[in-house]
Order: structure tokens, then C-alpha cells, then sequence
């Protein structure tokens, strides 16, 4: 809309000069860019429904093999601490304690041996919680239990202790890469459980310091959900940068094989078209003979960037090669696809060096139509037509059936 209005402005006073008119378009994309960029990070950080499913393998993997360090280190200290309780405690309580930090530690050693590396965040989600759930039954028993008797002197100080497990378990998330919903979610329980013992009058410490204590650990809740969203960032971004070729900003041959791989089961799953098109640029050889190495960095970068603004949101585009390019689209079929190709194709893939077009010989398969349950063998199709489109005289397309009038 706002583009809209800059070019009519443009046109109608005859006013804005060219150059003026081209860099308020450039800026008002720019800022139309930064806006969304910045939109989805914060909704990325905020919710985790719509991160990419990269992010959602990586994110699960890390989850769980931290929480399964955690609770190993867990299960070895939580015993430790019983020759501490039975010094300190009287005969009874001491033992009630023993018996609890043994269950404790055991449950810990279940959580770290349990979990195996997965890539699935329902399992991460799981494993989180059964890792969290193992002190807060711990605190909800050891408090009442410890409250229920008079205790003095050094003793009473490390009773306090164990009123301040659940500060340490909030304070812990901060080690997960976990976003603003996850934090909230995951330090539910831990501050619910707090309020319970001081509405069950289980108190370890006077109430008013308890007041206090709830506020602090709203607060630490806050902070280590903070620094469990930066980490969160952080994966992000790493795995934004391995995923991506440098040169061309698309994925890399690797990370887009992984990804049609899952995108490829998810569409058999579900029975929807799945459709590729295979691009080689044509006579590509020559701008690097001709212009040099970088100007033919220049011509495929444009090139990329062409490719990248016309596909669909959804579209996956893949560097698989050289100058090869692989556009996964999901939920297209044959004819859909071939729309698509002829819409890159009349929006042109930049210039070379010489200021001739760029063109590519493009070769289209589909899951259906080709009949195939295995990618690489679509892949193989599509790369076949792609060779049909360069024998054929370069510079078109070739889809489903049309190899046969070549
Ligand atoms: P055709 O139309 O048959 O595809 O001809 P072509 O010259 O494009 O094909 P060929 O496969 O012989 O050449 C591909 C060339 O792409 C070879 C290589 O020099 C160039 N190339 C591959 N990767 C890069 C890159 O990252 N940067 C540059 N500048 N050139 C690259
Ligand atoms: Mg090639
Ligand atoms: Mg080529």
C-alpha cells in the first residue's frame, strides 16, 4: 500500500525524480523487512510454533541432552548430601530424608537414562518436565516434613536450604534454549508448589520472608527464562548459518537434503502433491572464462535472489551444486509448479555481466504424478527433464510428460 502511494505520488506531480522515488521504494521495503524480521524473531522467541523444523530437531537434540547431563549430575550430588542431614537432623526427620534423597537420586538416574537423543521437541518437552518434576515432589515432601519439627541453631540454616530448591530449579532453565511460553509453562509448577506451602502453612521461614521469597522467585523466573530465549537466539542463529551457503544465502546441498527428506514423508503421509524443479544455469562456464571468478559470484548471487523472491513462503530452495538449484514445493502440483517455474522465468534470473539475461534450463517432477515413494528418485527425474530442457536448445522448461515430445 505505502509502496503503492510513493509511485503514484511519483507519477502524478511528475515531481519526485527517478532516483528519489527508487530509494523511498528501497527504503520502505527495507523497513517493510526489518519489520517482519523482527516480527518473527520475537514470535519465534515468544511461542515455538512456528519455528522451522531445523530449529525444532536441533532445539529437541539440545534439550534433551542437556537435562540428561543435568540429572546425571543431579543423581550423584542429591545422595551426597545425606551424611550432611543425618549430622544435623534429629533421628527420624534424618532418615525420612535419606530415604527421600535415595528416591530423588534414583529418579534423576531414571531421567538421564530414560531419555535417549532425539530430534522430537515432544520428547525434549518431556523430558524437561520429568527432570523439573523430580525436585518439586522432592520439595512438596522434604518441606512439610522438615517444618514439622523445631529445629535451632546451625541446623536451621540447612533447613532454609531446602525452602530455596525451587529458586536453583527456576534459576536452572536458564541453561535451555527455551522461549517466553516454555519459561512460563516450565516455572508454573515450581512456583505453584512454593505457594502451596505457604497456604498449607508448611513454612520453613517466617511468612513475610516467604512474601518476599515468592516475588524473588517470580523474578529469577523472568531472568532465566530471559537468558533460556538468548540461548534460544543463539542456536538460532548457528543454525541458520550452517544451514545457509554463504555465497547465495540458500540451504546448503546437506541441510535441504534433510529437510526433503521430512518434507517428502510428511506429504506421503498426508497424500498431497509434492513438487520439484530442478535449475541449471546455462552457460555458466562462460561468465567465470569471460568476466572472472567473481563476477560470476555476482551473476549467481542475482540469480539466487531472483529464485528466492518469486517461490512461495513455504518453498524450500536448495543449492545443490555449483550452479544448480533444487525449489522444493510442497503442496504443488505439476501444473502448479509449472506456473511457478514461468513466473521465475518472466521475472528473469538477473543479468550476466555482459547485461544478456541469465537464463536456466529447468526440469519439474512431482510426487504423484511421477508415482515415485523415494526423493532421491524425484530428484533424479526432475535432474533428467532438467537434462531433456538443455538438449533441447537451453533456456525452458521441462515438466511431467513433455520429455516424450522433445
Ligand atoms: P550448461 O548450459 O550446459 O549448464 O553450461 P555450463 O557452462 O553452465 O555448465 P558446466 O557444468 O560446464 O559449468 C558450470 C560452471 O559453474 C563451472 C564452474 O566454473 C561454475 N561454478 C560453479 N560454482 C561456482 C561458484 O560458486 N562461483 C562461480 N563463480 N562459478 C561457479
Ligand atoms: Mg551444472
Ligand atoms: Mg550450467
Amino acid at each position: 500500500m505505502r509502496d503503492d502511494s510513493i509511485q503514484t505520488g511519483g507519477v502524478e506531480t511528475g515531481g519526485a525524480p527517478l532516483r528519489s522515488r527508487q530509494s523511498a521504494r528501497a527504503d520502505s521495503a527495507l523497513a517493510r523487512l526489518s519489520r517482519d524480521v523482527t516480527g518473527a524473531l520475537l514470535h519465534d522467541l515468544a511461542v515455538p510454533t512456528g519455528h522451522s523444523p531445523l530449529v525444532q530437531r536441533r532445539r529437541a537434540g539440545l534439550i534433551v541432552s542437556r537435562v540428561r547431563w543435568v540429572a546425571a549430575v543431579f543423581a550423584i550430588l542429591t545422595p551426597l548430601w545425606i551424611g550432611v542431614d543425618l549430622t544435623i537432623f534429629p533421628e527420624p526427620l534424618a532418615w525420612w530424608l535419606a530415604g527421600l534423597r535415595v528416591m530423588a537420586s534414583a529418579a534423576f538416574a531414571a531421567v538421564a537414562l530414560g531419555f535417549r537423543n532425539t530430534e522430537s521437541m515432544r520428547t525434549a518437552n518431556l523430558a524437561l518436565g520429568a527432570l523439573l518434576a523430580v525436585p518439586t515432589v522432592f520439595f512438596l515432601i522434604s518441606d512439610p516434613l522438615v517444618s514439622g519439627y523445631e529445629i535451632t541453631g546451625y541446623a536451621q540454616a540447612l533447613a532454609a536450604g531446602y525452602a530455596f530448591l525451587p529458586f536453583v530449579m527456576v534459576a536452572g532453565l536458564s541453561v535451555f534454549p527455551i522461549t517466553a511460553s516454555e519459561g512460563a509453562i516450565f516455572s508454573a509448577p515450581l512456583i505453584l508448589a512454593t505457594i502451596g506451602i505457604v497456604l498449607g502453612d508448611f513454612e520453613l521461614l517466617p511468612f513475610r520472608t516467604y512474601l518476599g521469597a515468592l516475588w524473588l522467585l517470580g523474578l529469577i523466573a523472568v531472568v532465566a527464562t530471559l537468558a533460556g530465549m538468548s540461548q534460544l537466539h543463539f542456536m538460532m542463529q548457528l543454525v541458520n548459518q550452517a544451514s545457509h551457503d554463504a555465497l547465495t544465502q540458500v540451504y546448503t546441498r546437506r541441510v535441504g537434503e534433510e529437510l526433503l527428506d521430512s518434507q517428502f514423508s510428511t506429504a506421503a503421509r498426508s497424500g498431497v502433491p509434492l513438487a520439484l524443479a530442478f535449475l541449471d544455469l546455462d552457460n555458466f562456464k562462460m561468465v567465470n572464462d569471460r568476466y572472472g571468478h567473481e563476477e560470476g559470484d555476482n551473476t549467481l548471487r542475482k540469480a539466487t535472489e531472483q529464485i528466492r523472491k518469486v517461490v512461495r513462503r513455504g518453498d524450500i530452495v536448495i543449492r545443490w551444486g555449483g550452479e544448480e538449484f533444487l525449489v522444493v514445493m510442497p503442496g504443488t502440483d505439476g501444473p502448479g509448479a509449472r506456473v511457478a517455474i514461468e513466473r521465475l522465468r518472466a521475472e528473469g534470473l538477473g543479468t550476466r555481466p555482459d547485461g544478456a539475461r541469465q537464463t536456466a534450463s529447468i526440469g519439474v517432477a512431482e510426487r504423484l504424478s511421477d508415482n515415485t515413494t523415494d526423493w532421491g528418485d524425484l530428484v533424479e527425474r526432475a535432474d533428467q527433464r532438467m537434462y531433456v530442457a538443455k538438449k533441447g536448445g537451453r533456456d525452458r522448461v521441462v515438466t511431467i510428460g513433455d520429455e516424450m515430445f522433445q
